[in-house]
């Protein structure tokens, strides 16, 4: 689903939100082959990665603390947040360049992270998508599930995703990801609502 980028729009910044286990990863990276006009920018953290897989993967530029620290002092980041003891931010520069040349952008964060772009100035429209889960139980299930946390790691995880369920005002729409076909197609239609709306 090609579009060209034309000089006189500017793009669109699609935020993508959810608590940890609500499956915004998997939509995120089906959305990204549906839509290959969407450009997806990576965020930084400070987490370690939970595999070697997840460092191919792309999600994430791994740095240390110490590095990120030095980039908030640069005030290199649009955004970013303490989210279960470890950093996360998104770096100004890609973002800004993709929507300045009319190509929308899409990546995620989490409440304060949007919280925080509602009050930038960007070269661009801010659009942000919540994912939810179906149900607590079933977050709790598919935290515990994934067993790549310790059951400590994974209670911060589930209280960081209660405190966010207060942040729902930041946010355009909301998805209730029950199964990944009927989620995408729901995300599908907001891409092209949002389109349609500005051109
Ligand atoms: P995880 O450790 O499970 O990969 O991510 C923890 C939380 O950090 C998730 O809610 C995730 O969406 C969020 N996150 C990922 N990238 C960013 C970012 O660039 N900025 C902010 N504020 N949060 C992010």
């Amino acid at each position: 689903m090609g579009r060209r980028a034309s000089p006189r729009r500017r793009g669109t910044f699609w935020v993508v939100c959810g608590p940890s286990g609500a499956g915004k990863t998997t939509l995120l990276n089906r959305l990204r082959k549906r839509f290959s006009d969407l450009h997806y920018v990576p965020s930084y953290t400070s987490r370690p990665p939970r595999s070697a897989a997840e460092r191919r993967a792309g999600r994430y530029k791994f740095i240390s603390k110490e590095e990120f620290v030095k980039l908030i002092r640069e005030n290199a980041f649009l955004e970013y947040a303490l989210y279960a003891g470890n950093y996360y931010g998104t770096v100004k520069a890609p973002v800004n360049d993709h929507l300045a040349a009319g190509r929308d952008v899409i990546k995620e964060a989490d409440v304060q992270g949007m919280r925080e772009l509602r009050q930038r100035r960007l070269p661009g429209r801010l659009v942000g998508i919540f994912i939810l889960p179906p149900s607590l139980e079933e977050l709790e299930r598919r935290l515990s599930g994934r067993g790549t946390e310790s059951t400590a790691a994974q209670q911060r995880r589930l209280s960081a995703a209660l405190k966010e369920l207060g942040g729902l005002y930041f946010f355009d729409y909301i998805v209730v990801n029950r199964n990944v076909r009927e989620s995408l197609a729901r995300l599908g239609a907001m891409i092209q609502v949002e389109r349609a709306r500005r051109e």
